[in-house]
């Protein structure tokens, strides 16, 4: 008994050991670090996502009266009953999907921690992931934190999938494809034939999907479709959101994970054991966010169009060939033209210009050194002095 103990404990160390060593290769996300840059040279920041449309005068108080009213402590782990019965109607009525909210939503904190529970879950050591690429960059160390092996199919600059690679790679064994739609950073909306065709390589090879929707209410000429809502999907998904970007409340840290109970409660074990529960005031404000009316999406829309519509234009005046985005609020650019590869642009940018972006090569694992990424979810008049700080 003794020395069973002493061997389990052996072998858990090992694997502590071999943690140590994946946090050690990880670099810090580049993104965020661009907003630190951003404020050491006092730079407009288009780099890190922030949303800037206001967020509702009454999502805002009910987050306050919530505080106010003592409702300061850990709410039931999976997110208070009320939200997660909120996050059930809005899968139901805007992505078609049926989830019970006892067991088959989880509200986390932000979209992220979702991602990094589903794939500790779900997930083992040695098992093959396919990411995307470009891709957002917390994606590629919620695969090796938990042990696996992420590979790549690229997104090309006409917004295509690579079907043939993504069928070889389906046919060589994966536990899961990690989907991201609309795309950051690319601003691709899949199709419903890409998502069809993912469908048939999930169904036919039983490989699961995790995909995340995060920018699913920012489309501008398309409207969104989930993955689950596939026929044979429904079963084999984790359909992740988030609140983030929608409501403008990005450091409220409230998103969620939904999924079908057997697939949900190694997801749940995992958030149980790292956060706890989401911010219980936040999810309260967040249930209002959950009741606005549908004028507030077409007009967060509009702004968010008006940003991409500008930037797009701006941007081809230059010696910038930009990618239209179809949704989200990112633009790549390639800036091949310049002479310089994407980190010293975006260098150049922050010092010189006073313009944060971020480096393409943050979202491939190889390539991008041609590329930078904007985000346009700053107000037309930010959007326009960097501009003009950049035209300069
Ligand atoms: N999704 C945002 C981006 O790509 C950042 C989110 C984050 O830093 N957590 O810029």
């Amino acid at each position: 008994m003794h020395l069973m103990g002493k061997l389990a404990l052996t072998s858990i160390q090992g694997d502590i050991l071999r943690g140590t060593e994946r946090i050690r290769v990880i670099q810090e996300s580049v993104i965020r670090e661009m907003t630190r840059k951003a404020k050491k040279y006092d730079a407009i920041n288009l780099s890190q996502g922030y949303p800037d449309y206001p967020t509702p005068e009454s999502v805002l108080k009910e987050a306050k009266e919530a505080i106010d009213s003592g409702l300061n402590q850990y709410s039931i782990t999976w997110g208070t009953e009320e939200l997660r019965k909120e996050i059930s109607e809005k899968l139901s009525s805007f992505n078609g999907l049926d989830y019970d909210p006892t067991y088959e939503v989880t509200v986390t904190c932000g979209s992220s921690e979702s991602i990094m529970s589903t794939m500790l879950g779900l997930v083992e050591k040695g098992e093959k992931v396919l990411i995307f690429q470009p891709f957002y960059e917390n994606y590629v160390p919620a695969v090796s934190i938990a042990s696996a092996e992420p590979v790549f199919s690229t997104i090309g600059k006409d917004m295509s999938i690579d079907r043939e690679d993504l069928k070889e790679k389906a046919e060589g064994g994966l536990k899961a494809i990690l989907l991201n739609t609309p795309h950051n950073p690319t601003g691709k909306v899949f199709s419903k034939d890409d998502l069809r065709f993912l469908r048939d390589l999930c169904v036919d090879n039983e490989i699961y999907a995790i995909t995340d929707e995060m920018y699913e209410k920012m489309i501008y000429e398309d409207k969104h479709t989930s993955l689950a809502s596939l026929e044979g999907m429904w079963e084999r998904t984790v359909t992740i959101g988030g609140f983030s970007k929608v409501y403008s409340v990005s450091g409220w840290r409230v998103g969620y994970s939904a999924a079908p109970k057997g697939l949900m409660k190694p997801i749940r074990k995992v958030h149980d054991y790292t956060t706890v529960c989401a911010p219980t005031p936040f999810q309260h404000g967040t249930i209002k966010a959950l009741e606005l009316p549908e004028n507030f999406y077409e007009d967060m829309l509009d702004y968010y169009k008006r940003g991409r519509d500008f930037l797009y234009k701006s941007l081809k005046e230059t010696k910038m060939d930009p990618f239209k985005p179809q949704g989200a609020y990112y633009m790549l650019a390639d800036i091949s033209e310049y002479g310089m590869d994407d980190i010293e642009f975006a260098d150049y940018l922050v010092k010189e210009k006073g313009v944060a972006v971020v480096p393409g090569s943050s979202f491939y694992h190889d390539g991008g050194e041609d590329l930078v990424r904007f985000c346009f979810s700053q107000d037309i008049d930010q959007l326009k002095e960097a501009v003009e700080r950049i035209k300069d």
